[in-house]
């Protein structure tokens, strides 16, 4: 079991970002209001995940860490759920293969909390302990036990960068939870949770920004979009405030990239990149989300009506905005 789990680690965790995003994306699932990531040394060293979710009852912790085990209710029908769920029941077993973990997590109707310990797959500990509602996940020692996979990764630096734009998307794409990350003991990002969109570009991208950007309300033939678009800068050379979810989910997209550029490029006449924060929904037959869940890619049944839709979305609003 612990072989074929380390087997299983390498498709979900690739880099401390996969555990980052597995842990979130279980806070989530666990209807935490607050989320805090805590890192070390890009977290090659440690991660902490603190959330003020459910918990995990005393009797559930060992099953939860076992492979393809999961406590969440699949709809099969549902097109959206590889994608959403990514790798259903394989995060904690994945992780707790490569790492060092220790969990500590109380639920609110128990007055104790448990904590678990479990290094390299193998239970370590499990005892009662005293513990605030909600989960603390803390991960050391990234790929202590896989020499080779840890060959690839990079530096601290290029890690940490890696986790601070995933928490960046996870906060965008959710305004209702209060995001914090420290990295280094260093406060790098804090949202309020006041399920204010705006309100999340303010502390993520500054005044500047924030007070720049205009509202995006749009039903086009596929797509309807919402968010936020903000002026193309002569400081931004690349792409790297664009960001746009399907779905709530985060995705690349060239040909979405395309179309808000070329609507601005229309009223600027310059070739630059806007900020965008875009979340676009369509019917789930128009889109094919069911690649590799890591990937941030969907296919569009019509590229070219997307394109169009949201060129629309954009020439719109700013011409709205001339008067
Ligand atoms: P999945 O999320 O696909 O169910 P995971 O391996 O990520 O699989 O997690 C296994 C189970 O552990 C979850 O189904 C859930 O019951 C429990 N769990 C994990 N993290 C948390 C958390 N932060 N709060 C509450 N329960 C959690
Ligand atoms: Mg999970």
């Amino acid at each position: 079991q612990i072989t074929i789990d380390k087997i299983a680690a390498g498709e979900v965790v690739e880099r401390p970002a996969s555990i980052v995003k597995e842990l979130v994306e279980n806070a989530i699932d666990a209807g935490a209001t607050t989320i805090t990531v805590e890192i070390t040394d890009g977290g090659i060293s440690s991660i902490r995940v603190i959330d003020d979710g459910e918990g995990i009852a005393e009797e559930d912790i060992r099953k939860a860490f076992l492979r393809h085990s999961t406590s969440k209710i699949s709809d099969a029908g549902d097109l959206t759920t590889i994608a959403t769920l990514g790798f259903r029941g394989e995060a904690l077993s994945s992780i707790a293969a490569i790492s060092m973990v220790r969990l500590t997590t109380k639920t609110h109707d128990r007055d104790y909390g448990s904590l678990y310990e479990i290094n390299g797959g193998s239970e370590a500990s499990l005892s009662q302990v005293g513990a605030p509602n909600g989960t603390t996940f803390e991960i050391q020692q990234i790929f202590y036990n896989t020499p080779a996979r840890r060959k690839f990764l990079k530096t601290p630096i290029t890690e940490a960068s890696h986790i601070s734009d995933l928490l960046t998307r996870l906060s965008l794409s959710h305004p209702e939870i209060s995001f914090q990350f420290i990295n280094n003991n260093q406060v790098k990002l804090h949202t309020t949770g006041s399920g204010d969109l705006k309100d999340v570009i303010y502390h993520l991208y500054g005044r500047e920004v924030a007070s720049n950007i205009r509202a995006v309300t749009f039903t086009g033939k596929n797509l309807q979009v919402t968010g936020y678009v903000g002026n193309p800068s002569i400081n931004r050379g690349n792409r790297n405030f664009e960001n746009f979810f399907v779905g709530g989910r985060y995705i690349k997209s060239n040909l979405i990239s395309k179309a808000i550029e070329d609507a601005y490029k229309e009223y600027t006449m310059q070739h630059r990149y806007p900020f965008a924060c875009l979340l676009l929904s369509c019917d789930p037959e128009l889109v094919d989300v069911n690649v590799h869940p890591t990937k941030m890619e969907v296919r569009f049944a019509n590229t070219q009506q997307v394109y169009e839709d949201v060129y629309e979305a954009v020439h719109q609003t700013l011409k709205i905005e001339e008067h």
